[in-house]
């Protein structure tokens, strides 16, 4: 039987909670692309920073953000992309600096107007799953499917520490704990499209699964809706 899945699926959830490894599995699962807007956000921050402006100065952040060319662009399968004015500088997304400054630049509303309306343009192309902080409640609330990630801080600076040692950098638990809640702190706080739950969204705590699990949650989710039970199901695989 052909299931008939959610053209639109939105992820969001704090720092380091999985949004990505969860949906570019889920997106290989389903045969469905995968877009993390999180890196709209640093791709930009990597650009004010290279130019020298200062985060705090919202007018020609809002001038600069308005005239900045998004491209999204396949680059595996399952993925998109970001070129930012034609570059792509993924490979710089993760530096510190960015990291340092990403949710004071993301704070600011004409910046966010110019990346929703990039997300927007994204979600036209459907078959999608889209990660960030304010998808479910402000980008895509049309979505069929949302979800929002849960964990505790300490799991998720655990995992981020891992992910780092992984990647062969110097990790120190307790800067990788302050700068997660630091960013949760600002990202929760801001008075445009702060990080919540869609009141429609499905949650789920990670804490004590793993990737693979979560996907499996989700996915039993996508084909629940197939089954026409209403968007505003239950988790109730929950502890099975
Ligand atoms: O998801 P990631 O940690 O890469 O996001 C970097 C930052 O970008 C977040 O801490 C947040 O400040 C901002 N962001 C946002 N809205 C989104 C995605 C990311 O404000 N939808």
């Amino acid at each position: 039987m052909e299931i008939l899945k959610p053209r639109l699926i939105t992820i969001d959830g704090p720092v380091a909670v999985g949004k990505s490894s969860v949906g570019r599995l889920l997106a290989k699962r389903l045969d469905y692309i995968f877009f993390d807007t999180g890196m709209m956000y640093r791709a930009f921050t990597c650009k004010v920073l290279k130019l020298g402006i200062s985060p705090e100065d919202e007018t020609r952040l809002c001038h600069l953000a308005s005239t900045t060319k998004f491209d999204f662009v396949p680059s595996h399968k399952e993925r998109l992309s970001i070129l930012i004015d034609g570059d792509d500088v993924s490979s710089e997304l993760l530096h510190p600096e960015i990291e340092k400054q990403v949710s004071a630049i993301s704070k600011i509303a004409g910046v966010r107007q110019v990346m929703v309306s990039g997300q927007r343009r994204v979600a036209q192309r459907g078959k999608l799953i889209m990660a960030g902080r304010d998808i479910g409640t402000v980008v895509l609330p049309w979505a069929e499917l949302k979800i929002f990630l849960v964990a505790s801080a300490k799991e998720r600076a655990t995992r981020r520490c891992k992910e780092l040692l992984e990647q062969g950098e110097k990790v120190n638990y307790n800067t990788v704990s302050s700068e997660l809640k630091r960013r949760d702190e600002i990202d929760s706080h801001r008075l445009i499209s702060p990080l919540k739950p869609a009141a429609d969204a499905i949650i789920i705590n990670t804490e004590k699964l793993s990737l693979e699990r979560v996907v499996d949650k989700i996915n039993a989710l996508v084909v629940k809706l197939d089954s026409r039970s209403s968007p505003a199901v239950q988790d109730d695989t929950e502890g099975q």
